[in-house]
């Protein structure tokens, strides 16, 4: 794979609950719903992003 920089933000998270079991490296966790994800653990693998029916992930470079 590709070398990626940068790093993914939940912006505008529905809690809707769609990704909550979609990261493979176990990066995403919730606070009262809410998804934030843990950049040490997250390799940008953009499965959630590509999962967030509300593009509440995003890829920030
Ligand atoms: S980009 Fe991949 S590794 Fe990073 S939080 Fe999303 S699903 Fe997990
Ligand atoms: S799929 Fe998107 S809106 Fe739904 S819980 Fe995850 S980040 Fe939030």
């Amino acid at each position: 794979m590709e070398e990626r920089e940068g790093f993914i933000v939940a912006i505008g998270c529905r809690k809707c609950g769609k990704c909550e079991n979609i990261c493979p490296n176990g990066a995403l966790y919730r606070i009262n719903g809410f998804v934030n994800v843990d950049h040490e653990k997250c390799d940008l693998c953009m499965e959630c992003v590509k999962t967030c029916p509300n593009k509440a992930l995003v890829y920030m470079e």
